[in-house]
């Protein structure tokens, strides 16, 4: 099948430094100096496992005592460091006097070859060490490249919250029982679904440290998949309006266990970080107005991916059964054959009144909420329009795709007796941060699409609830 009206964007943005996560069980690391700097890092890298040895003429008290305590291999030379120290450490961290010290040691370090961090002297560090969340073997490291630390640990204080302490016990649960699924020969996806089944139940009971009946869990899911192998699937998701924060933790779930997304182009970049890294990404292009991927061409590459066994997300903006095409869609994989599920999402009508801190479906104004596209098939105003419905002073009506064609709109709308004070509102880009409202009415509207150049997304509300917004 072409894929010619689709893009392959870049699946991440520069990165100032990679993060790694090394192992140092039983290696060999050298810290240089004993101030209290140094020894928690020497402390640090013996709860690796790694065989630390500190060099520095003197050992404070804490020192000493971490050199006895159990299970550390840790030992401590009282003297100056020297050339000869560097060569055979897997990694080399000092705290040193002044600059040309620290300089003479990072040279020395690379000609050795291991990678050297010299605390608080950055231009001669060739790593760092961020903030640390501690659920091991979970490990979460923050960096913010020195630019802030003090945000890197806020932002470590956060997960710290967030990250349930038992989460380390399913993290060791799951290292106990990779063999179990190694051992069966399951295929890659019929691997992942096992495991997604175990991180549901991690996330379903947090605080349960994972027993014998997880363990069967387990191996029912692997039995499961080895009957009847990762079978691909359809999910329809709901991106929201564009606030990222306005995911559902469902559809968050789902971009996490993507194998391919496929997203119209009015679903923002933020959303999209929510997605697996390892997702393959394709913009289908599909906006109003614009050369686009044709709607078959969409269902049909949603098919054939989900056929070869790949999870695919249909990812929409907004609510994906409001004006989304979900329809086809849905009936597209239904003939394929293809398992389809929906994942609802805030649509643009909720994120703007949320934005305009006003009730849809005011008491003291509205007694009916409705949504109309402004764009049939063929791009034009639908001529079935029922103008009288929309002109009901007790109604709120939502306008999507409007843009086009407001002027007609508000022509017909008069035409059919509604009052022409009656107030609208255009929010272009709802719920982003570059959003903008437009307080107008019935009659002025089109005015204002013509004086404001509205080039994002915009969605009309109009009716009396909207005299309670916020101005
Ligand atoms: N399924 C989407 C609607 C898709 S139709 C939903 O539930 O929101 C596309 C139209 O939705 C756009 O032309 C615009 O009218 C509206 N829209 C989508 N996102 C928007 C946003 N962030 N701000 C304003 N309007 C938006």
């Amino acid at each position: 099948m072409s894929r010619s009206p689709i893009l392959q964007p870049a699946r991440i943005a520069p990165l100032a430094v990679l993060p790694v996560f090394y192992r140092l069980s039983g290696k060999p690391v050298l810290v240089i100096g004993a101030t209290p700097g140094a020894v928690w890092k020497a402390e640090l890298l013996a709860s690796t496992g790694a065989h630390v040895t500190v060099i520095a003429p003197q050992a404070d008290a804490s020192l000493v005592e971490l050199c006895a305590r159990e299970g550390v291999h840790l030992n401590h030379l009282a003297r100056a460091w020297s050339e000869s120290d560097l060569t055979g450490a897997a990694l080399i961290v000092a705290d040193v006097a002044d600059d040309q010290e620290a300089q003479r040691l990072a040279l020395l370090a690379r000609k050795a070859g291991t990678p050297v961090n010299i605390i608080d002297r950055p231009d001669f560090c060739d790593f760092q060490f961020g903030s640390i969340v501690n659920r091991s073997p979970l490990v979460v490291g923050i960096s913010t490249d020195g630019a802030v630390p003090v945000f890197g640990q806020a932002i470590r204080a956060r997960i710290e919250m967030l990250l349930p302490a038992g989460f380390q016990k399913w993290a060791e649960a799951a290292r106990n029982w990779r063999p179990l699924v190694q051992a069966r020969g399951l295929s890659l996806h019929a691997r992942r679904a096992v495991w997604d089944r175990f991180v549901a139940a991690a996330f379903r009971k947090p605080d349960h440290a994972p027993d014998e009946e997880d363990r069967i869990a387990l191996l029912a899911s692997i039995e499961e998949q080895a009957r009847a192998p990762g079978q691909g699937s359809v999910t329809l998701v709901g991106a929201g309006p564009g606030d990222p924060e306005l995911l559902t933790l469902k559809a968050v779930r789902a971009l996490q266990a993507a194998d391919v997304i496929l997203h119209d182009d009015l679903v923002s970049p933020e959303v999209l970080d929510f997605a697996r890294r390892e997702a393959e990404r394709i913009i289908t292009g599909k906006r109003g107005h614009r050369p686009s991927c044709k709607q078959d061409d969409i269902n049909a590459l949603m098919v054939t991916l989900a056929r070869e066994g790949k999870r695919v997300v249909r990812l929409k903006g907004g609510d994906p059964l409001v004006f989304g095409r979900a329809g086809e869609e849905i009936a597209a994989c239904r003939a394929g054959g293809v398992p389809v599920e929906v994942i609802p999402g805030v649509t643009a009508a909720s994120g703007a009144a949320a934005s305009l801190g006003v009730s849809l479906t005011h008491r003291d104004h509205a007694r009916r909420l409705q949504y109309i596209t402004a764009h049939a098939k063929n791009g034009k105003l639908p001529d079935d329009l029922d103008w009288k419905a929309l002109a009901d002073p007790s109604a709120t009506t939502a306008i999507y795709m409007g843009k086009l064609v407001v002027d007609e709109v508000s022509s017909n709308l008069l035409a059919a007796g509604i009052a022409s004070d009656t107030p609208a509102i255009i929010v272009e880009y709802a719920t982003y941060s570059r959003e903008r409202r437009f307080h107008t009415t019935i009659a002025a509207m089109a005015s204002v699409f013509a004086a404001n150049d509205l080039d994002g997304p915009c969605i009309i509300l109009f009716g009396w609830a909207m005299s309670e917004a916020a101005p």
